[in-house]
């Protein structure tokens, strides 16, 4: 079998992957929704669709670079990704997780932040935005440009920084549930985790809810803690069921001297 055909057999794997993991996930958590908060998502049909769609194109263009890594580790041993747990010590194992995350986090903001310039939010990150409110279907509802930002964040850091491969799969867990469930429309973690100490530090649904609805806020994506350090966090939202969220205007997004970055 020659390499491109190779290549491409591997990018096509893991956007069936991808794609796939979308489906169940959101899937899923669309389900729990149905159950938890019936009726929530009734008036979003049309919506819904076209979360769908941007999410499954979104699922291409993180299979693509994917693949490609997957092709490169399998054949040529690229990556620091390792399968013998013994190579790294054992504390080595949750901070890596943690290495990933907070890599992940920084890139996310400063990324997302710049998608909120006006000349950046009109062509990359309107159509995230266009979900107003999100549902379970928008976790990967992003213009291939946006798309593009996320889908080379891991296969980037597997040569940056090693991990065990069974690390990397909590990761993607994590980056897969999170990804759901911060534009679900409710909290599905407890009050106690929300309002307490760890909230203070986790983004969680009701933190992104308020990004959703005020638009210059809460840029981050797993920790508050690039928005604090930044001035960018106005705190937990609330949510349509509960009487608050709702949408705000596309202004909003845009509004603002554009030179100023938030
Ligand atoms: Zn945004
Ligand atoms: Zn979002």
């Amino acid at each position: 079998m020659s390499a491109t055909f190779a290549i491409l057999l591997s990018a096509l794997a893991m956007t069936l992957i991808v794609g796939v993991r979308y489906m169940a996930s959101s899937g899923g958590f669309a389900w729990l929704t149905s159950r938890v908060r019936p009726g929530l998502y009734t008036e979003l049909r049309p919506q819904i669709g076209r979360e769908i769609y941007w999410s499954l194109l979104s699922a291409a263009i993180y299979g693509i670079p994917a693949g490609v890594v997957a092709w490169g580790w399998d054949n040529h041993g690229w990556t620091l990704i390792y399968t013998d747990i013994a190579a790294w010590p054992l504390w080595y194992w949750p901070l890596s997780i943690l290495a990933y995350l907070f890599a992940h986090d920084t890139w996310f903001y400063w990324t997302h932040r710049l998608m909120h310039r006006p000349r950046w939010f009109r062509i990359a990150h309107a159509v995230h935005h266009a979900s107003r409110p999100p549902t379970a279907w928008a976790a990967m509802s992003f213009h291939p440009i946006e798309a593009l930002t996320g889908a080379v964040v891991i296969p980037a850091l597997v040569f940056l920084i090693p991990i065990h491969i069974a690390a990397l799969a909590v990761v993607l867990t994590v980056m897969t549930i999170m990804g759901v469930t911060n534009h679900m429309g409710w909290e599905v973690f407890p009050r106690f985790i929300v309002q307490g100490v760890a909230g203070r530090w986790l983004i969680t649904a009701s933190h992104h809810q308020r990004h959703h609805t005020d638009y210059r806020c809460n840029y981050g994506l797993y920790f508050r803690l690039w928005d604090r350090l930044c001035g960018t966090d106005k705190g937990l939202g609330s949510f349509v069921s509960e009487g608050g969220g709702g949408t705000g205007p596309l202004r909003d997004a845009v509004g603002g001297e554009p030179g100023r970055a938030a």
